[in-house]
């Protein structure tokens, strides 16, 4: 258990029961990304009697409490929310728009980031998120391979004629 989330829960006054405490310690331990759902799986494992809604109420108040993290890693996956615990440094999520894998950039550029919007907009920051869309190394090798290989279909198919404009009614 990570101490100081205990003691933030219980400056918030929410008690970190047993099965809080497992999904805590779950979303630290992977340090990955999940989604509730791959959440509930991964704690459902250890303790099942553990439900669905339990684990999204639980979720929602880690939330809350400010313990935990969501993203939405650019809607890669369609809709779907994406947890991670704020036990982590300040980090930019790096995430390849084909094949959906996230990298995690730290570093002292997100700090100077955070320093120069303060002074520049006398802001408080709260919450900083970075989230930066692209295509990794390996995806832009087949990227590249996809485009020609359309541009090869496209130059073997016989020449449409120019489509006329619809026809106006009246
Ligand atoms: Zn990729
Ligand atoms: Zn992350």
């Amino acid at each position: 258990m990570i101490p100081e989330a205990a003691k933030e829960l219980k400056e918030r006054g929410i008690r970190l029961t047993r099965q809080r405490q497992l999904l805590l310690d779950l979303l630290d331990k992977t340090g990955q990304h999940l989604d509730a759902e791959h959440l509930y799986r991964l704690a459902h494992q250890q303790d099942p009697k553990l439900n669905r809604v339990t684990v999204y109420r639980t979720l929602k108040l880690l939330k809350e409490g400010g313990l935990v993290d969501e993203l939405d890693l650019m809607h890669q996956t369609g809709d779907q929310h994406f947890y991670e615990t704020k036990t982590k440094q300040e980090h930019a999520h790096v995430i390849c728009l084909r094949c959906g894998k996230v990298e995690e950039f730290f570093g002292e550029p997100l700090q100077k980031l955070r320093r120069q919007v303060e002074s520049h907009f006398g802001f408080q920051i709260l919450i900083a998120r970075t989230e930066i869309g692209g295509y990794c190394a390996h995806c832009q090798v087949l990227r590249a391979q996809e485009v020609n290989q359309a541009r090869e279909e496209e130059s073997s198919r016989p020449a449409k004629p120019a489509r006329l404009p619809g026809r106006r009614h009246g």
